[in-house]
């Protein structure tokens, strides 16, 4: 392994030579061809690939230390001239060993196994040393070492030593010394012609300063340079894929009475809110042009998304067309094909759940209800229209099964992750938003309480008490189905433990209720009946995992409780809080946590204040820096690497530059991001 120089030096190579983002890592000098192979198992092809592999962190040996102020196990750098470096070998073990000195003392180095490092030594010149000091023995032990000069006496721009030095994730596999030669010789060479003049850096000096920065400030602003790039990416895909979208005339195009009450069937037995019936004209307007539709539907839970998706299908059945939702989970869709059967008696409804042999397809339109297994049968069913349910679980790759249709259907995505408007008019423009903003008349909000655990006794007997008076269900959620092993989640709760203590205490004391745990790795049958015997009202405490947050509709749940709420994303709670109260009766969340750190505990206590989401996603908003209230695994599109969707700020700076870009303009972090914009939608 070479130590000392960039690797072009070594070479002692004059020719010029430059390389592009495209570039193939294996032109890249000091790759061969088995690093390469290396790097392209782990996803790292391109010249891009690797630039954009950011540092983790970095470690600052900018300042170095007198030998005479070193202090036992510290990590420092010393600037000293290296002299009496030899191999010699100890038992059967290679070491090789050296001094550093500077005017103020001597230090010992040590290596083992290294005697390449011994060759690459100069006797007597000046290096950089980087180490964590043994004061016992005065030594450092397998120090980063590097030289002051070059070989013609000129100071050395040093990347290992004497700077803020980047360190990478070990998934990449390169030793750390290794990458950081091939990414200064790759940016020392790296030419970007559409590199932009914006009033940041340019992108190329975004990339030196990420990898190599001169401060810490250079960081903060090239990762904001980076970041920008990556929402003006963003913000062209999306406005390519708007643009492209209106040339598309291929959706079946249906006829839609002038009073679109008429489509609402005399079956469902309830009123229609103001907001869905804004959402159902919106949505029948789209499907009575032959352009396809492409919209949002946003609406909290409990909202009633479902109907409104419900009559859009039914009036597509009625003029002859199949439709498909897809659901997350298997009980979910389940339950939208029950439940959307009783408000649809006339609309032919099939379950479609796991299997690849294609579908029998009815002779009557059909609305195909289903998981993924739907998707793969997209081609069979070529339905008019695809709705997809909590938009938030689907993978891009499920999601673009329905480009290989021959034409292109109608899609409308339901939500109740709530998306700030001005992110969905700048970055999301491609998608057209329906907000179900109120909610069913007689929908009382979901009284929420942080309990103090010396409390749960006496929790614990007025929810016995409020399940035996009003013949109610409740949904107690851990984080966990067993005890962890990690330290870190001791305290966290787990489905098993949580049933077994309860179990024993409501025998004792309320020997009348009946408990059942549900988690994913029962058997699925056993699974299966469970679910069965909690709809049959069989159980009325149900213990389980997050698997229900968007996946229960049980019309008698009036109280959830969750365990360890610490550990959920606002938009998880909010979801959770969603299983109860489901028909108007006044539903309860009980939230218990031992976090004890205040961040934690005023979010819960802000949680259990506000009841819409919209308004919870908001203050997440404006509490920024109290950490990550909607977690970023939370939303729908959390796949970006440098942006982020809660700076608005950069966000707004961003489509005023993007609307300033000159024509010949083109994304270069392309491929990166572009899987962001096409996983909120399914056009290409
Ligand atoms: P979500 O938006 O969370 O998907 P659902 O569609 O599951 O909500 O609706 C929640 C519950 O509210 C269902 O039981 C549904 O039948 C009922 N519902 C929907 N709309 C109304 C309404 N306008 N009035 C009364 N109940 C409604
Ligand atoms: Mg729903």
């Amino acid at each position: 392994m070479q130590t000392v120089c960039c690797i072009c030096s070594q070479i002692g190579d004059t020719q010029p030579h430059m390389y592009v983002l495209s570039t193939r890592l294996d032109e890249v000098k000091g790759i061969g061809s088995a690093l390469f192979a290396k790097l392209q198992r782990r996803g790292y092809t391109t010249v891009k690939d690797l630039a954009l592999a950011v540092p983790l962190r970095y470690e600052d040996r900018s300042q170095t230390t007198d030998i005479a102020d070193l202090a036992e196990g510290q990590l420092i750098t010393v600037r000293g001239n290296i002299t009496h470096a030899r191999n010699f070998y100890k038992g059967r073990r290679s070491m090789q060993s050296a001094t550093v000195s500077d005017k103020t003392g001597v230090v010992k180095l040590q290596w083992f196994n290294n005697p390449h490092i011994i060759s690459s030594i100069k006797d007597g010149e000046e290096y950089f040393v980087s180490g964590t000091y043994n004061a016992k023995y005065k030594s450092l032990s397998q120090p980063t070492i590097e030289r002051v000069f070059d070989r013609h006496g000129e100071k050395k721009e040093n990347i290992h030593t004497g700077r803020l030095v980047p360190l990478y994730t070990t998934t990449i596999p390169l030793p750390q010394g290794t990458q950081r030669r091939i990414l200064k010789e790759i940016l020392n060479h790296l030419r970007i012609p559409t590199d932009l003049e914006l009033e940041q850096m340019r992108l190329l000096e975004a990339l030196n300063e990420i990898h190599f920065p001169t401060t810490a400030d250079h960081v903060v602003a090239a990762r904001e340079r980076l970041a920008l790039e990556e929402l003006l990416t963003l913000i062209g895909r999306s406005r390519a894929i708007k643009k492209k979208w209106k040339e598309l005339h291929t959706a079946p195009q249906f006829t839609i009475p002038k009073n679109h009450t008429d489509t609402i069937p005399d079956s469902i037995p309830f009123t229609l809110t103001g907001a869905q019936q804004r959402s159902i004209a919106e949505i029948l307007g789209d499907i009575s042009k032959n352009v396809p539709m492409n919209r949002l539907l946003i609406g909290d839970v409990g909202s009633g998304k479902t109907v409104v998706a419900g009559i859009a299908c039914n009036l597509i059945a009625e003029q002859g067309q199949n439709s498909a939702l897809v659901a997350p989970t298997k009980i979910l869709a389940t339950q939208h094909a029950q439940s959307l059967a009783k408000m649809f008696p006339h609309l032919p409804i099939a379950l479609v759940t796991g299997g690849r042999k294609p579908l029998t397809i009815p002779t009557k339109p059909t609305l195909f209800v289903g998981t993924h297994a739907v998707i793969n049968q997209l081609k069979h069913i070529t339905p008019a229209l695809i709705m997809y349910d909590e938009q938030h679980r689907f993978g891009v790759s499920q999601r673009s099964a329905a480009l290989e249709l021959e034409y292109m259907p109608h899609i409308l995505t339901m939500s109740a992750t709530p998306i700030p408007r001005s992110l969905m008019l700048t970055i999301f423009s491609h998608l057209q938003l329906s907000v179900i903003d109120e909610m069913p008349a007689g929908r009382k909000p979901t009284k929420t309480w942080l309990v103090p655990e010396k409390k749960r006794e006496s929790s614990y007997h007025w929810l016995a008490d409020e399940l035996l008076t009003n013949k109610a269900q409740a949904i107690v959620v851990c984080p966990f189905i067993d005890p962890s092993e990690h330290l870190a989640f001791e305290n966290v709760a787990c489905a098993t433990e949580t049933f077994a203590t309860m179990q024993q205490f409501m025998q004792e004391q309320h020997p009348e209720l009946r408990l059942d745990l549900l988690h994913s790795r029962q058997k699925k049958k056993e699974q299966k009946s469970t679910i069965e015997a909690l709809y049959a009202g069989e159980i009325d405490i149900l213990i389980t995992t997050p698997m229900v947050e968007v996946g229960l509709d049980l019309k008698r749940a009036s109280v959830i409780v969750i365990e360890s709420a610490e550990r959920f994303g606002m938009a998880s709670l909010h979801q959770l809080r969603g299983r109860v109260g489901r028909a108007n009766q006044q539903g309860y969340c009980l939230l218990f946590s031992n976090a004890h750190n205040m961040t934690s505990k005023k979010r819960l206590e802000t949680f259990s204040k506000e009841n819409n989401g919209l308004k919870l996603a908001e203050l997440d908003l404006t509490n920024r820096g109290s950490g990550d209230l909607f977690g970023t695994t939370q939303h729908g599109f959390s796949n970006l690497q440098f942006a982020d969707w809660t700076n608005l700020e950069l966000i707004g700076k961003a489509q005023k530059t993007f609307n300033k870009l000159p024509k010949h303009w083109k994304p270069l972090l392309r491929e990166g991001v572009t899987q962001q914009a096409d996983n909120m939608t399914l056009a290409n």
